[in-house]
């Protein structure tokens, strides 16, 4: 195949949006152009204690100087103090932590680091570029799931710089200490790369696995300093010490370049004439228009990704761009590609070599975690839907734009409550950032199976317990434990029986993982977890397994077994059940005039009872049918409030209209949450009744979806102003009369969006605020 010419890219990002809204019809979906400033790089000195060969090597590899928030962190860990890089995308936070630790392995014979990742591909990269530095006394090597016997015995003998990650730390290598002993008792640097992907019940796994070889290290005489890099998140030095129990300083004044940047917050219509559940307007899909403003970047002759969230996702927005291009210029087609993640390592990067080259023009992918390590300097990012955190935002918009030349960056809304208040509230994505990394170690449910796997490693004195927790809580789990079988409590400590493997399970909590088998050969696909298999692989579901569509024939759950065939009918499902929310204690609570603010845990009784078909362009119910399943406990934490009759008749909300006002603001919330906490509206649950037996008055919870919690109900109480005028605004921003997905509907209702009065809402909310909730 020939070549391609490449297409001159002629236009500045303004001209570039200018193209887009050529179309007159379009010029009403930007609803916020930022102008983010152009930033100039500001070097430092080679700190004087990096060695001259690695001063060369890396002059060679194209570094002359580091950037000063490199070389600052990389001072700060040199000299024994733990720290975190929380500066942006390609702002080089990898040399932060490699000057400190190949320094220590070129200097010191028996030093050793550890590198964690969350995702393979991102240590497959890092011991590439470690590589290609040549240096000869750094032994580096990755140690996962595919590394094979002999390259594992390798590395335990020999390896000064082992890149892993978190999973294979509490399994493989915690466990097995005694054969890391070597490694171990060299260990100066433990680097913690992409560490706010460590969040909610994850997120306090990993922290308790850290401090699991924090006081393994010990034992070997060794106390390793802790270098994280992290995407700009609020409050980076206290998530970073709560992940790894230490003190941390803090890096986030970003001294590298960065071309200015266009970025623009786009709001897909309304369709005239599509009605969804409820009679409800249908907005055009993010999906759609994310493949138009591709094809249309494409034409241009911008090199452009777009970042879709599911893989299902990601391929249409590419068909349907290059549709588009097919009707402009048949010999653009091929010059757009789509990548989801599970490529191998050789194809994304030849995927990253096309584009980089400027052969490729558009690609629609579906992660920015593994593809675009090697990719900056495009012309222009869409991001279709929120994907997760303003962190992640920036990181995708963030592969625009090469120092000297502008770029443009397209956000386009998906049709929920929390991308329709970006849109219209640009100051959230612009202004500070308002999440901090969100996670809650000391939830008993995750701390308990680290203290039998810490006591399996080594036997657990009294001395350890602060650093698993406050030492009274971790005494009265231990005695939990002792009681129960795992562990025997002697005058030496705690030890563990030995009966059964100690083990926990770091991606979740709440029973054993639900295989999918295709019945009909049966191969194994992957596992839901547990809590979610009710209502995402009952009988008739169709389940989205890595964006290909499943449909469940049978849930077993004595067996944890979901059997499924492949087929991809018109609609999707969802299940409806019926929740029954007691409080437990309160931990913490405000009140202000006419609402109370409480803190604590609950249980939650959930029994799914049937599900509904719904159609997949407009979410309109086709039908619904009955389930037979068990009901399942939850204890859990949550945050809630009550109003006062008083209040309500403030708010001129009728008591007919209290529950479906109470509701429409329940699912607000839930949808508003993640913007504050890390979460995704998945992990969260809501119930809002009129009268709560418990609290004697109307009232709303939300609660974390995990048993013992994840820390989200924490951050919503202490943030609760914020998050409740956020919730209002998001309500008061959609256009609809009474109602849709974009304000008040939501997909996981297991009520079936009914009752909902989105007035009713607003008008509470508003009264709420009002009382000085918000002041
Ligand atoms: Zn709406
Ligand atoms: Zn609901």
């Amino acid at each position: 195949m020939p070549t391609p010419t490449l297409v001159a890219m002629t236009h500045t990002p303004e001209t570039l949006l200018q193209r887009l809204l050529l179309d007159p019809s379009r010029a009403d979906r930007v609803t916020h152009v930022e102008h983010v400033a152009a930033r100039v790089g500001r070097r430092a000195d080679w700190p004087g204690w990096v060695p001259a060969l690695l001063v060369d090597r890396l002059s060679l590899a194209g570094v002359p100087a580091p950037w000063e928030h490199q070389a600052a962190a990389a001072d700060l860990a040199h000299h024994g103090s733990s720290v975190v890089v929380a500066t942006g995308t390609a702002s080089g936070k990898s040399l932060a932590y490699l000057l400190p630790v190949l320094a220590a392995l070129l200097t010191d014979d028996r030093a050793t680091a550890l590198y964690l990742s969350p995702t393979k591909a991102l240590a497959t990269d890092q011991l590439r570029a470690v590589r290609a530095l040549k240096l000869m006394r750094v032994r580096a090597a990755t140690y996962d799931g595919d590394t094979a016997q002999e390259e594992r015995d390798w590395v335990r003998r020999f390896g000064t710089l082992v890149l892993t990650n978190p999973d294979m730390l509490h399994r493989s290598v915690l466990p097995r200490h005694a054969d890391f002993g070597r490694f171990l008792r060299g260990l100066r640097y433990v680097v913690v790369d992409e560490c706010h992907t460590y969040r909610g019940v994850f997120g306090s796994h990993v922290a308790q696995v850290l401090r699991r070889l924090r006081r393994v290290c010990a034992r070997y005489g060794a106390s390793p300093v802790f270098v994280l890099a992290s995407a700009t998140v609020s409050a980076p030095q206290e998530s970073a010490g709560r992940l790894t129990g230490l003190p941390v300083s803090a890096v986030t004044d970003d001294a590298s370049p960065h071309g200015a940047t266009e970025f623009a917050l786009w709001e897909p219509p309304l369709q005239p004439g599509l009605r969804g559940e409820d009679d409800a307007p249908v907005r055009r899909s993010a999906t759609a228009e994310t493949g138009d403003l591709l094809a249309d970047l494409v034409v241009e002759g911008a090199r452009t990704i777009a970042f879709v969230r599911s893989r299902r996702g990601a391929e249409a927005v590419a068909m349907g761009a290059r549709r588009a291009l097919e009707e402009t210029d048949p010999s653009l087609p091929p010059r757009l590609a789509a990548y989801r993640s599970g490529y191998l390592p050789e194809e994304r990067r030849e995927l990253e070599r096309r584009l980089q080259s400027g052969e490729l023009l558009g690609v629609a992918a579906t992660s920015a975690l593994e593809l675009g390590v090697d990719v900056a300097g495009l012309d222009a990012v869409v991001l279709s839907g929120w994907p997760g955190t303003v962190a992640s935002v920036w990181q995708q918009a963030g592969r625009a734009g090469r120092a000297g030349q502008g770029a443009l960056a397209v956000f386009v809304a998906r049709d929920d409550p929390l991308d329709t208040y970006l849109v219209h509230h640009p100051s959230a994505l612009f202004g500070r950032p308002v999440e901090a990394t969100v996670l809650d170690p000391a939830n008993p449910y995750v701390l308990g199976p680290h203290l039998c796997c810490a006591a399996a490693e080594l036997p657990l004195t009294e001395a350890d317990l602060p650093l698993f927790g406050a030492p009274d809580e971790v005494r009265l789990l231990l005695a939990d434990l002792v009681r129960r079988g795992p562990l025997r409590s002697r005058p030496r400590g705690w030890f563990w029986t030995g009966r059964d493997r100690p083990d926990a399970d770091l991606r979740g909590t709440g029973g054993p993982p639900v295989r999918l088998v295709e019945a009909a050969t049966g191969r194994l696909l992957g596992t839901v977890d547990n809590a979610s298999a009710h209502t995402q692989a009952h009988a008739g579901a169709v389940y989205l397994h890595q964006g290909t569509p499943w449909v469940v024939d049978e849930l077993n759950l004595e067996e944890a077994v979901a059997l499924v065939h492949a087929e991809d009918p018109d609609w999707s499902t969802t299940a409806r059940d019926v929740t029954d929310l007691r409080v437990v204690d309160v931990a913490r609570s405000t009140s202000y005039d006419g609402i109370e603010l409480f803190l604590g845990t609950v249980d939650v009784t959930h029994q799914v009872v049937s599900f509904l078909r719904k159609r997949l362009r407009t979410g309109e119910v086709l039908g619904e049918e009955p389930l037979d399943l068990p009901p399942r406990q939850l204890r859990t934490r949550a945050v809630w409030y009550t109003v006062t009759p008083e209040l309500l008749a403030a708010a001129q909300v009728e008591p007919a209209d209290v529950p479906g006002a109470l509701h429409a603001a329940e699912h607000a919330a839930i949808g508003l949450l993640p913007l504050f906490a890390t979460c995704d509206r998945w992990d969260i649950g809501g119930v809002s009744t009129a009268l709560h037996e418990d609290t004697g008055e109307a009232s709303v919870f939300v609660y974390d979806g995990q048993p013992g919690g994840a820390g989200f109900a924490e951050r919503g109480f202490a943030r609760a102003e914020a998050w409740l005028t956020a919730t209002r605004d998001a309500i008061a921003a959609c256009e609809c009369a009474t109602g849709c997905p974009s304000c008040v509907q939501s997909p996981k209702c297991g009520n079936g969006n009914s009752p909902l009065d989105k007035a009713g809402a607003l008008r509470l909310l508003s009264a709420m605020i009002g009382t000085g909730l918000a002041g």
